[in-house]
């Protein structure tokens, strides 16, 4: 049912809602364009490219629920977290501390809904379950069960704004090996605010967890807490800290990690020299020389443009453990154009490969890229 409420099912028109709530592009925020980030669940990012920022919408809910609970909860989180995105150090009280765990929640839930039809078919974005149990439970203004959040700050005035869900696997002596996901790691940057949410989707899976970043832990809440604290997240710490790399378990047992097969995605397959990965359509692969992995290994990142079958265009990137898809159609052209450095000709097999060489912080290169179109 595409056209039905993420949240409650009703097949009521559908109404749109914004990323961040529309309160946000009022309190003062620079809203000059920035690149805008949100991440599907499989590593396959979407790019949203370069919007006004605070102004992305998704039009996935139904008016009782946009104009019922969700604008009561964005109206109690306004409140409280207005002075955080501003920079203004202050004091969480306890019985607000619920209300921005359920805020990061709903709004990692809602940019999930970013990615289109298609990609939700094919299995990209969270459970929908997940909404499911986040609406039955939606009077308790608080984030689902089985989850931890610290509240941090964002050590930078750069516009920069970020919902990341990362899933992830935890190792343990129990599990040395798991290939499943036990949950997910989910990351907002707004202003100067940075929330970080891990949810366990296996009660059974649930472990102790700490941020090694020392945030104070906003949910289960154990006290007024004084923001910020601990060490702030930077751009450049950002996409490590999104990938959950400053989570531990208490006990030091257990470890927890990206998940690096993506979900419902066949893992690139080495043919001969080319590596091959399904392209977004779900329909045909495009490949690349395996000599990029290679290259990746050592810490060398290369963009490229691709073609599918369906003739639509793709910009891909190498990054340290996978390639990427950045764009695809004319964006994908025409932020590869706007990449710095020469195009390279690779020899490799019988056609030559046209590529980029990208700074080592591939990402930023292509966020930049992405930002001046
Ligand atoms: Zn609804
Ligand atoms: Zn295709
Ligand atoms: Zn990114």
């Amino acid at each position: 049912m595409p056209n039905s409420c993420a949240f409650c099912g009703s097949t009521q028109p559908l109404t749109r809602e914004h990323l961040f709530g529309k309160w946000v592009s009022k309190i003062g925020l620079d809203l000059s364009p920035a690149s805008h980030h949100s991440s599907a669940l499989n590593g396959l990012p979407r790019d949203l490219g370069v919007q006004p920022p605070y102004r992305l919408q998704v039009k996935n809910f139904c008016a009782a629920c946009n104009n019922g609970w969700m604008s009561k909860m964005e109206k109690a989180a306004q409140r409280v977290l207005t002075p955080l995105i501003l920079g203004n150090p202050g004091k969480i009280a306890l019985e607000d501390q619920g209300i921005l765990a359920m805020w990061a929640q709903k709004t990692a839930l809602t940019a999930m809904l970013v990615s289109s039809d298609e990609q939700r078919e094919g299995g990209y974005g969270l459970a929908r379950s997940e909404y499911k149990a986040f609406y039955l439970h939606r009077e308790r203004m608080q984030p689902l069960d089985c989850s931890r959040f610290w509240i941090g700050e964002y050590a930078e005035d750069d516009g920069f704004s970020a919902v990341r869900v990362t899933p992830l696997v935890l190792h343990s002596p129990r599990n040395p090996e798991p290939d499943v996901p036990c949950g997910y790691a989910l990351t907002i940057v707004l202003g100067r605010v940075v929330v970080q949410g891990i949810r366990f989707t296996s009660a059974d899976a649930e472990v102790d967890v700490k941020s090694t970043m020392d945030m104070p832990q906003l949910w289960p809440g154990q006290g007024t807490l004084q923001w910020p604290g601990g060490t702030p997240c930077t751009r450049e710490s950002f996409l490590g800290f999104a990938d959950g790399k400053r989570l531990r378990g208490v006990d030091g047992q257990v470890a927890l990690q990206p998940w690096r097969q993506a979900a419902h995605m066949p893992e690139s397959v080495h043919a001969g020299d080319q590596v091959a990965v399904p392209a977004m359509c779900r329909k045909h692969v495009v490949s690349y020389p395996a000599t990029l992995l290679m290259e990746a290994m050592r810490g060398r990142f290369y963009a490229f443009l691709r073609t599918c079958g369906c003739q639509v265009t793709y910009l891909l990137h190498t990054d340290s453990d996978r390639s990427r898809f950045r764009a695809h159609g004319d964006d994908a052209v025409r932020i590869y154009k706007r990449l710095p450095g020469e195009e390279q000709r690779l020899v490799d097999g019988t056609e030559p490969f046209l590529c980029k060489r990208l700074p080592a912080d591939a990402d930023a290169a292509i966020m930049k890229a992405a930002s001046q179109l």
